[in-house]
């Protein structure tokens, strides 16, 4: 989770000057997900498609390292930082070993990150990629499928070199960043992130 002044410090862009954000390519629409499909629709995230005050950089690292459609992959072992320091795998759904190419596809997707200056990424929560949040724990199609808390690959990548990011399950900090784009925004007080939700407490048997 990114913390709320990061966002509300960010600087107010311009159409000359828009505010430069990567996202995952599958939450603008792309259809990059693993069954060829954009992994359903999310109006959070498809609404800064409209903002002139933003430029949008997309990027699919499992679609760059396996192309589409392709397997479904998870993490095994741990998150996505464990991936990156070699304490877990990721393994498809037939068990084919992917760690390798994940790892890849996040130097890529970081070294775009770098090149393009990003000041925060808008990511797909629940990848093993692209999860910020809340990733699968092992086999998300195993019987008794389990959720933890942690980043997918290329989010603890990007995380682990200082950018900051977001999901699209962030309302709370979305609305910070909508005003950002527009200021005539109205913010809703009343949205949560992910980890605020009842949902996300309950499941984590955090303290209310
Ligand atoms: S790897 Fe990321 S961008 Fe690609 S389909 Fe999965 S969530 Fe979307």
């Amino acid at each position: 989770m990114t913390d709320r002044e990061y966002l509300k410090d960010l600087r107010v862009p311009t159409p000359d000057d828009p505010l430069r954000i990567l996202i995952s390519a599958c939450l603008t629409g792309i259809t990059c997900g693993y069954d060829g499909t954009a992994n359903g629709s999310y109006p959070s995230a498809l609404k800064l498609l409209e903002y002139s005050t933003l430029r949008l950089i997309r990027f699919c690292p499992e679609e760059y390292s396996f192309g589409a459609p392709r397997e479904m992959c998870d993490i095994h072992g741990g998150n996505g930082m464990d991936v990156l320091e070699g304490r877990a795998r990721v393994l498809t759904e037939t068990g084919a070993d992917w760690t390798e190419g994940m790892i890849k596809a996040s130097e890529k997707m970081l070294e775009i990150a770098l090149r393009e200056g990003v000041e925060l990424a808008v990511m797909m929560d629940v990848s093993a990629a692209c999860g910020s949040q809340v990733i699968y724990n092992g086999n998300r199609f195993a019987e008794n499928k389990v959720y933890q808390v942690g980043a997918g690959v290329s989010t603890a990548q990007l995380l682990r070199n200082g950018i900051k990011v977001i999901s699209q399950r962030d309302y709370a900090s979305l609305e910070l960043l909508y005003v950002k784009l527009d200021t005539s925004h109205s913010i809703n007080t009343t949205a949560k992130d992910h980890h605020e939700t009842e949902w996300y407490k309950n499941y984590f048997n955090i303290q209310q």
